[in-house]
């Protein structure tokens, strides 16, 4: 299962309500983040997520309001004495730049930075929880999209089938939930596929800010549950986008609705625009299932479907799953 919280929605220049670029993914119970624009900390904090546990984030290019973020944001780590590694994902050039800013700025990482850069499009990181995929996007500077997967080692369970072959309820049970074979006290071995539903497909989610529409990127986002797309502008600017490397609404919907998504977020807006009416008015009209990003958006997605949660509501049932566990 996922969950995205958006922490900034708006586009290079920040607004009152919008910050620059940065979404938090929880996916499988680790969460990465996306982007680091200007105030991405304060987001962070404001919206009480616990960073504890951070350990990766992805920048997608360059440019300050994706990335200038990144460096107050580790200063306060260090402050607060982090010790755990924490690594970055981004193009080339990101090493350059964080180093240069350690090197300038007057305060010392209290914990090790391992920086990623990415040359080639595809894999680029795997767990029990996840599959990370980059793709080159269209944008005037090198600028990477990307895709993550949930991994599904099994199906749902057949209770009646793991006691018919006489697998005790416990521990066992547990690790052929898990994927893994176990071996009875009789010595037979039972393997994870005899007591479980092949997987169905997993979960997906896409991330591709900022980029124009670019059909390129199609089998890249084919059949993702929700894509996150630049939606900077309405159509009437749409020679303006194809310059500066933006989506405009129409043809956003439209690449969404060719990639046979199940939910399109815009994101991305322009500080011209006082509100995305007139985005959500043009993606409408294409008939796609669409969303404009506001900062603090929770959504929540699974199999079953596609919901929404107002931020004080999530983080409090959070804070109620803390202190429980
Ligand atoms: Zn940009």
């Amino acid at each position: 299962m996922f969950t995205i919280i958006v922490l900034g929605s708006g586009g290079a220049i920040p607004q009152p309500g919008r910050y620059p670029s940065s979404i938090a993914v929880r996916v499988n119970g680790e969460i990465l983040l996306f982007d680091t624009g200007e105030g991405v900390q304060r987001r962070v904090l404001g919206f009480g997520l616990g960073i504890a546990g951070l350990r990766r984030v992805f920048i997608t290019h360059l440019h300050g309001d994706h990335v200038l973020g990144l460096f107050p944001f580790l200063q306060t780590m260090s402050m607060q004495k982090r010790t755990a590694p924490l690594e970055v994902y981004g193009p080339p050039g990101l090493s350059d730049l964080i180093a240069g800013v350690l090197r300038g700025a007057a305060f010392r990482l209290t914990f090790p930075i391992l920086t990623i850069e990415i040359y080639t499009e595809g894999l680029v990181f795997e767990s029990h929880r996840y599959r990370l995929y980059a793709k080159w996007l269209k944008h005037g500077v090198p600028t990477l999209g990307y895709k993550v997967e949930e991994r599904v080692v099994t199906g749902r369970f057949k209770p009646e089938e793991a006691r018919r072959l006489g697998v005790p309820e416990g521990p066992l049970w547990k690790q052929l939930k898990e994927g893994k074979s176990v071996r009875l006290p009789d010595g037979r071995v039972v393997r994870p596929e005899q007591v479980t539903e092949p997987p169905p497909k997993p979960l997906s989610i896409a991330y591709l800010v900022d980029t124009a529409v670019d059909e390129g990127n199609l089998d890249f986002v084919r059949g993702v549950d929700v894509l996150i797309h630049d939606t900077t502008f309405t159509s009437d600017l749409a020679d303006r986008a194809a310059a500066e490397g933006h989506g405009t609404a129409r043809g956003v919907a439209e690449f969404a609705q060719r990639a046979g998504v199940r939910l399109l977020v815009m994101t991305h807006l322009s500080s011209r625009y006082k509100d995305p009416l007139p985005h959500l008015q043009e993606a409408m009209s294409v008939g796609v299932n669409t969303v404009y990003a506001y900062d603090g958006m929770v959504i929540h997605l699974t199999r079953e479907g596609i919901s929404f949660t107002e931020l004080k509501k999530w983080r409090r049932s959070r804070q109620r799953q803390e202190a429980t566990s």
